[in-house]
Order: C-alpha cells, then structure tokens, then sequence
C-alpha cells in the first residue's frame, strides 16, 4: 500500500478499537505501515490501512445530517450519533434516510401537538430531523403529486419501529383528518388499532417488554383533498408458537394476562383466576409489566375494540376463545390402555369441560378429538388413539390454530370496519417490520425473516442508488462509474422457482419420506457451490446463508413442520361444528376439492408471495426511510453501546448506503462554502476576480486532484479528498 497522503504526523485520526469501535487521538510517528497515536490515555500503533482522519471543525453538537460530515466513514458516523445521543437529540439525517435513536426515555414536548403544527408545511431538512419531517414530506408530496408514498420503518427489536410507526400515523391523521368528525372517524379507527392489535399481537420477549410478534403494513388511503378516507392493514407472521411456549422471563401475547385481570363478573365467567394457574403462562416466572397495570389495559383494549367498531357480542366471543385456550393448556393426558391416552384426572377433565363450553362444542367430541387419530383408509374409516404425548402435541396445535385464526379475524375485521375507499388514488404505506435476526438458534421463523429484511435491502439499495444518481444527473455530472454489490444471488438462493432453498422445502413437505436430514442433504448438494450458501464443518443439518447483513447458520429440523400449514381434520369437524357462530365462523367449512387434493399449504411460499405483493405496493410509491437503532440492551437511557449500534448501522443498510455514496462523491459542497474552507491554499486565485466555480477549478487543479467533479452549482469530491485537502489546509494555516 502507498502511504497516504491524508495522514501525516500530527493528524488527528479514529483508529479501530476492539472496546469501544473506535477511539480517537493524534498521531506522533509513523514508522513504515504502522503509526503511533498519542490518545488522551494511551499510546496506540495501529496499521495505516485502519486509521480514519478525524475532522476538527466539526460543530460540538454533531451535525444534523450525516452528508454534512467532511470526512464519511464509520467512526465519523457513530460518534456523531453519540454526540448528538448525550444531548437527547435522537434524530438524525443521513440524506434522506431518518435515524432514530431509541431514548428510553419519554423526551417531553418531542411529540406534542405543538411540535406537531411546527412540522406542517415546512420543507425537509429546513427544522430539525424529526418523524414528523418524514410525514410531511410523503404527505406533502402525495398531495401535490399525487403520488402514493410509503414509510419504511426498520430496526431490530425493541428499537422504536411501533413506537415510531405510531407517532407517523398519529401525525398523518392530525393532517388528514376532518376538523369536526361526528362519531369514530377514520382517522380515529386507524389510531386505535394500533391498541388492539397490540393486545393480541404483542408480547414480552428478551428485548422488548411490548414486542411486536407480527410484521405489519399500514395503508392509508386518502381523497382528492388530501383526507384519509380509509386504511387496509396487512400483517406477517404472527409468531404462533409463543402461545404454547414461552421462555423464562418473558411473557406469552398480552391479551392472555388483561383477561386475567378483568373485573370480577367476568373472571367468573370465564372461570379465569390467577395466571400462575395456567400452563400456558406459568412456564415463565415473569406475569407483570413494571408499568402497566393489565385491569386498566384490559378496559383500555375493549375501549378501544369499541371504536375499531367489534361489537359487545363479538368482544365476548373473542374473550371466550382467549379463555378458552387457556383452559385449554390446562388438560393433561395420562396413559388409557395400550398405545391410547385419557385426560389425566378431575382438574384436567374440569379444564376440558370449560374449554367445550367456552368454545360451545360438544366436550366428547373435544376428547376425541385430542385423544383421536382418524385415518381414511379406503373405503373404512379407522379411529386410532394417540399416547400422551402425541395427544399433547395435538392441543398445543389446536390452541396455536385457534389465536392464529382469531389474530386473523381481528385483522379482517378491523379492514371491513374501518372502510376501504375504492376511490382513493394515493396512498401512504407505514411500514413496521422485524430487522433481521440472528441468534445462537435461527430456525424457520428467522429464515424469513431475514428473507424479508433481503428483499428491503435490495429495494432500499435501488433506491439509494437510484436518489444519489438523481442528484449527479441535476448537477449534470457524469456517475456512470459508480457500482453497488447486489444481493440478488441471496434472494435467487432462496426464492428462485424452481431450485431455490423455499421450492425444495415445499418438494421436501409433499414427499412423505423427506425428513430435514434429507432436506438438508438435498441443500448440501444443490447449492455446494453457490457463494452464498455454506454448509457448515461437521453440521449435519444445519445450513448457513452468507446474508448481506451477516453469515447466519439456521437449524433445519422444524423447517418441515414449520412450513406445514394445515388444520388437523378433526379439529375442523370439531369447531366448524360449533354453535358459536363466531367460533365456527373462524373455521369455515373446507371444499370437498380441497380437503382431498391439497392437504399440505406451504407456509413460506405463502410468505414469499405476501412479500411479492408488499414489494409491488412499495415498487409502487415513493419510499422513505427510517432506521431505528437500540443504543444498548438493557433499555435504559444515555447509554450508547458502539459496537452493537455500529452491527445495527451495517445490517440496517446505513453504512451501505454511506459506501455507495463513497463509492461516488461523498463530499457535496457548493463552491462558496468549497472556497470559504480551502481558498487559503490558494490566495493567489482569492486575489483575482474569477467567477466562483473558477475559482474552484483552479484550486482543485493546483492540488493536483484527479476524479472530482464540478457541477452546476456544487464540486463534488471522490473519497479521501476532502481529509486531503484539509491536510494541507492544515501545513499552510
Ligand atoms: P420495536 O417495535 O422496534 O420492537 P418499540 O417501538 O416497541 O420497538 O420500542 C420499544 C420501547 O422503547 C418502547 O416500549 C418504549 O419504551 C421505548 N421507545 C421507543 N421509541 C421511543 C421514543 N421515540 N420515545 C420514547 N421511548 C421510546
Ligand atoms: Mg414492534
């Protein structure tokens, strides 16, 4: 490597560091490839190759927009972040792209109505960074232009995705919304189904005390006067299997404990008591939340079930199956005779009794149908009995289709109440969905996830690309040369039809003799030289996907199971049989056709065409971004961890975004600003009268510059430029 002429001997520079990312200071020598940096309180050496030049003159509070920073690269991006973090301002630009720092904290006056009427009209980037800017300006474009917009909002968990997702909606009702509404408007309905299906939607996990295990994205449809005149909501992926399972310190959906505390008439109705009595509930230790108090929520959700417009009877019916599936947990098998099992003993058959009667069904009929097998051989029909275990399987599957259904129903209903307005020409898509996850254990749930979080990035790099280009071709300067990676190939391992990872999962689900050891042999086999896919040393079944955020190595052995989706039969005969109408009504009887031919539904192509369709509704609008970043993990405010927000700025999508803009001209500045700052290295053009871009040419000539660009109004400088300049700025001041 040539030794670089941005850094010399006395340079102020970030140089990597394994605590703290980065660490800053001056260099006091350089021998060769290697320097010596004095920081405030120790001596480092660290190769050239992996120092960064630090800029000065950089304002004490950071700046506003990460364009702003002379010197792009990551150290310049994140201590501007923690700079501006210590100061509660959470905000910040990055071009167009929004970065929201999780505070932790409730910041007063940031959201209130105030703040709000400050943003209205106002163009972007002249007030502060702000949700409030991203709203307005798709907004305000929708109504000028007529365009639809949308609002991507990403982050991992317990970043603000919701938290944001809510004060966008919020801010876009405030502007779209009838002055004088009679009754629950529009606006209101949409506000207020956040609540709902937060209820039924979210949980606590690990990272988040109210974390969203659904995706969602929000339609909202406005009339020729810019009024929101109704809104679809779409949903991902409900994690179904927290209803039966839960880890300790975490909870199970929160609607399950809000039912637990409702006032006593109902708890007798239901014959609810104690969650700590319910297995469902009772794996984990954790049944409160610092801070909320479930009676007042409970009250709070049917409030607001009220105003999405579900009726008195249609609530009772929702909290009926929601008990229900808690009595449900509750029954126990024992061994019967032979290979058979019978419910366990009186509590498990007082358990039984109120689940039959919750979901007003016949409790035999229950019993079979937990207990029972039916096999269609032939002609015969041959009733088989299951063993404990198996029976026990079934029940957890019957409770996790049941709030599976429900979830859906409420989702439904929700769209049919709140109107959609078929007149409507744009639209505003929010965006709230899961950042990519990588943990000690991916399964097939984190598999599309990170399927899905592929899919965001390609977009969000076409369209970063696409604004930078835009920019130079305003400027009417040439940008062919500049390149992105793709990650096409990712999205072609897993998505192509035929031969891709989803296709042979669906081969390996119809094949009745597949097992995820074969699934993954047929993987090892089929993708042994794609630069992508890597079968890990000694794995058996495990695979691992080069992802553009990161290598994750996920765990085949559910993915067959998981990607099944199906009702058992008997479950079906069971409840379509009931005589609630609202709980046969979420079990509607199967065709003839389709109960004999298509026995198995592919849960991830069903996934992979959802996502097609959200990616044509996003292909269709103009996007923009917000990327929530969790400054550290025990959710406490003022503590800003580098190294994790540093991950969480590359699988974001921030730091390639950055590259692709240091793939072109970084540094944007217009020629006055360029000759406030480097005009001293040439005084003699300062002296003579030439026209500004003259001027400019002339000083950049002299440097001997090679690649710049000058545009109409503004010098557009290549990586690297600016800190070399400034060097030099640096021996003449
Ligand atoms: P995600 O949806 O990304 O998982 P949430 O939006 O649920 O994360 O945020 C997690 C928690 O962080 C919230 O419950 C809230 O306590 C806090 N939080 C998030 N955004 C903000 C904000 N803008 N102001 C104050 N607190 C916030
Ligand atoms: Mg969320």
């Amino acid at each position: 490597m040539e030794t670089r002429k941005d850094i010399a001997v006395g340079s102020h520079i970030w140089a990597a560091d394994p605590e703290l990312a980065f660490i800053d200071g001056i260099v006091v020598n350089i021998k060769g490839e290697e320097a010596e940096i004095q920081t405030s309180e120790k001596t480092v050496v660290a190769n050239l190759s992996k120092i960064y030049p630090k800029d000065v003159e950089n304002p004490a509070g950071g700046v506003d927009d990460m364009t702003k920073l002379s010197y792009l690269h990551e150290p310049a991006v994140l201590h501007n972040l923690a700079t501006r973090y210590e100061i509660n301002e959470i905000y910040t630009y990055t071009g167009n792209i929004l970065i929201a720092v999780n505070p932790f904290q409730g910041l007063p006056h940031l959201y209130d109505t105030y703040m709000m009427e400050k943003y209205k009209g106002v163009p972007f980037g002249e007030l502060g960074p702000h949700v409030f800017a991203v709203a307005d300006v798709a907004y305000r474009a929708m109504v000028n232009e007529g365009k639809s917009n949308s609002i991507l909002v990403s982050g991992e968990s317990g970043s603000g995705k919701t938290e944001t997702t809510k004060m966008l909606m919020r801010y876009l009702a405030c502007l779209g919304g009838y002055a004088a509404a009679e009754g629950n408007s529009v606006e209101q309905q949409v506000l207020e189904s956040n609540p709902v299906l937060e209820a039924f939607g979210n949980a606590k996990t690990v990272k988040n005390n109210n974390s969203s295990r659904f995706g969602k994205f929000v339609e909202i449809q406005f009339d020729k006067q810019g009024r929101i005149s109704g809104a679809a909501i779409r949903t991902y992926l409900l994690e179904r299997s927290r209803v039966c399972q839960i880890s300790e310190t975490e909870r199970n959906y929160h609607c399950f404990y809000l039912l637990c505390a409702a006032p006593p008439e109902e708890i007798e109705k239901y014959k609810l008591g104690n969650p700590k009595s319910f297995h469902y509930l009772n794996q984990s230790n954790c049944y409160e939340l610092v801070g909320v108090n479930d009676a007042n929520e409970y009250l709070a959700t049917r409030r607001a079930m009220d105003i999405v417009g579900i009726s008195k009877t249609e609530q009772d019916a929702i909290f009926r199956v929601v008990a229900a599936i808690l009595h449900l947990g509750n029954i126990d098998f024992a061994k019967g005779e032979e290979d058979s099992s019978v419910v366990k003993d009186d509590e498990s058959k007082f358990h039984l009794n109120m689940t039959a009667e919750l979901l007003m069904c016949d409790p035999q009929a229950l019993e079979d149908a937990l207990c029972k097998r039916v096999m269609i051989a032939a002609e015969e029909i041959i009733k088989r009995s299951l063993d404990p275990l198996g029976a026990t399987v079934r029940r957890d599957g019957l409770a996790k289709t049941l709030y599976s259904r429900l979830f859906d129903w409420l989702v439904d209903k929700i769209n049919v109440s709140i109107g959609q307005d078929p007149h409507s020409k744009s639209l505003i898509g929010v965006l709230d969905i899961y950042g990519f996850e990588s943990f000690k254990t991916n399964s097939f749930e984190q598999f599309c996830i990170n399927f899905t979080n592929e899919k965001l990035q390609q977009h969000f790099n076409q369209h970063v690309f696409k604004m930078e280009q835009n920019e130079y071709i305003e400027e009417e300067i040439d940008w062919s040369y500049i390149e992105f990676v793709d990650n096409q190939d990712i999205l072609d391992l897993i998505e192509k039809k035929p031969g891709g990872i989803i296709a042979l999962l669906d081969e390996a689900c119809m094949f009745p003799k597949s097992t995820h050891e074969t699934f993954s042999q047929k993987l090892y086999q089929t993708f042994k030289d794609h630069k992508r896919f890597i079968k890990p040393k000694l794995a058996r079944s495990d695979f691992t996907i080069v992802h553009y955020a990161g290598e994750v190595q996920y765990q085949s052995d559910q993915f067959l199971d998981k990607n099944k989706d199906y009702v058992v039969a008997e479950h079906q005969h069971l409840l379509s049989a009931s005589n609630c109408s609202f709980v046969a009504g979420l079990f509607p009887p199967l065709s003839e056709e389709t109960t004999k031919s298509s026995k198995f539904s592919s849960i991830g192509s069903r996934f992979k065409l959802q996502l097609q369709q959200l990616m044509d509704t996003l292909n269709s609008t103009e996007p923009h971004y917000i990327r929530c970043v969790k400054p550290n993990t025990v959710l406490k405010p003022a503590i800003f961890e580098n190294i994790n927000i540093m991950q969480q700025l590359r699988s974001g999508g921030v730091l390639e975004a950055i590259r692709i803009k240091c793939a072109g001209f970084p540094t944007h500045r217009t020629c006055i600003e360029f000759l406030g700052r480097f005009g001293i290295l040439a005084p003699e053009v300062m002296r003579g009268d030439y026209e500004e871009k003259v001027a400019c040419k002339w000083i950049l000539e002299k440097m001997d510059l090679r690649g710049y660009q000058i545009g109409k109004e503004k010098i557009f400088l290549r990586a690297g430029q600016m800190a070399d300049l400034d060097a030099r700025r640096a021996r003449v001041i």
